[in-house]
């Protein structure tokens, strides 16, 4: 059983030692250089100290890990939609951050579209962090974006904090959010590179999916035919293109395709300042295993086929691909067609917020990789990516934001169980292995009534 004691460390006090506010003790801690167990103390918000176990650090509250526990940084997801305000009968900060916290999940950062007004200048901005900020059971970041037309909006939202641009190469999916032709974002790229930003592409190129035919009906491989993997690799030879002779960074968001994960490693050598993510459903879905009808599994770009889910896990571990992020992206029942099944019309978007780390975890414990490794894909990987300074590493003078982690516990994924707004989920009856059993940020456990969630900008 865990235990929480409320007090001070017995026999602690004295000798004009620090009392910190919070000492976590846990026989397996994953610090930057490995497992290790340790005793943490926590003073206003922040880790103060990582002693080897038996130090006694003397603390007002103690934490004290069960013996099945693990003690893993804060997970960081640097891609979720919360579509709030304007779209917040799909999701919304309150519900979107539980599920996080309830994923382990300490930090996201919001994308700039599916919301009203889109975040595409500084007021889109505000508006955005006065619905966040009230609301938020995580720390909230945002990025910013880049339409046709908003070129002069860019540095002043940089300089408000977000934590880059994001474009699409093809058609967003909502019209307020117009994609960029290649050299627009070539144009805005230049403008990025000057602040040492950086652009954060959907990379879908939109004459490629022009000429491929028309997803309709409830067939998936109808849909799959429609985004094949050529669009990607021609979107993401343009993001390298521009990245070259920009210098500005960019970052391949959502990777599918891993036939292109040549030519990155490939530009990447070359000294291209690109990074990439992928998804835990890249990872742990195939095209061949989704039923007909099963609009839950419909996303942009597409879940492929066997595999290329097997080489994108080869990419991961090779270093070719920088991180796993959620792209959460919830709608109501009515929109994911799950009464017609139609994946011509049905919104493309998965939900997965809350599941990310144990549905990695267990597909990734049958390909023999540990835990630290898919831990870091989700904690200091999205966080160095993004550029979220003192999240996702348990470090002294880091946030003391902390998952506990059972990596041993089975469980079943129910959707209704999940704290999303709609109990919608592609892993609905999935077994999974690993429990999320408290989520501390900065310094106090996340209960869900209290929105104790702070904005966190670009530093
Ligand atoms: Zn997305």
């Amino acid at each position: 059983m865990t235990q929480n004691i409320r007090g001070t460390v017995d026999g602690a006090v004295s000798g004009g030692r620090a009392v910190h506010e919070l000492v976590i003790r846990a026989e397996r801690a994953l610090l930057p250089e490995g497992w290790a167990a340790v005793e943490i103390g926590v003073s206003e918000g922040r880790i103060v100290a990582v002693a080897a176990a038996g130090a006694r650090l003397a603390g007002e509250r103690r934490i004290e890990l069960a013996a099945d526990e693990v003690l893993l940084p804060g997970l960081v997801d640097s891609h979720v939609h919360v579509n709030d305000p304007g779209r917040s009968e799909w999701e919304g900060f309150a519900t979107a951050t539980r599920a996080a916290a309830a994923g382990g999940v300490t930090t996201l950062i919001d994308m700039p579209l599916n919301c009203l007004p889109p975040t595409v200048d500084v007021d889109a901005l505000e508006t955005k962090r006065a619905v966040a900020a009230p609301a938020a059971h995580v720390d909230v970041g945002f990025w910013g974006g880049a339409i046709p037309g908003s070129t002069a909006q860019l540095a002043p939202l940089h300089e408000a904090g977000v934590f880059g641009f994001k474009c699409f190469l093809e058609h967003s999916g909502v019209d307020e959010f117009p994609h960029l032709e290649p050299e627009e974002m070539e144009r805005d790229m230049a403008v990025l590179a000057e602040r040492d930003s950086q652009m954060i592409v959907h990379a879908e190129d939109s004459r490629t999916l022009a000429d491929a035919p028309t997803a309709s009906g409830r067939r998936y491989r109808s849909f799959l035919e429609s985004r094949p993997e050529e669009a990607e690799h021609v979107a993401i030879a343009a993001v390298i293109d521009a990245a070259r002779r920009t210098g500005c960074r960019a970052h391949i968001l959502h990777l599918s395709a891993a036939g292109a994960l040549e030519q990155i490693a490939a530009a990447r050598a070359e000294g291209v300042r690109l990074t990439v993510e992928t998804c835990p459903h890249y990872l742990v879905l195939a095209a061949e295993e989704i039923a007909d009808g099963a609009t839950t599994h419909k996303c942009c770009p597409p879940v492929r086929e066997g595999a290329n889910r097997d080489a994108l896990w080869q990419g991961l571990l090779d270093g070719t691909i920088d991180c796993v992020v959620s792209d959460h992206s919830p709608s109501t029942p009515e929109l994911k067609e799950v009464d017609t099944g139609d994946f011509g019309t049905a919104w493309g978007g998965i939900s997965s917020l809350q599941l990310g780390l144990p549905l990695l975890w267990t597909a990734a414990r049958r390909r023999d990789i540990g835990l630290e490794q898919v831990v870091r894909w989700m904690s200091s990987g999205p966080a160095a990516v993004a550029g979220v300074s003192g999240k996702g590493s348990i470090v002294e003078g880091g946030d003391a934001d902390f998952a506990v982690f059972a990596p041993e516990r089975e469980w079943t994924v129910e959707a209704a169980e999940l704290r999303h707004r709609h109990p919608l989920t592609a892993y609905q009856g999935w077994p999974v292995q690993g429990a999320v059993t408290r989520t501390i940020l900065r310094g106090e456990e996340v209960d869900g009534a209290r929105p104790r969630g702070r904005l966190v900008e670009r530093s």
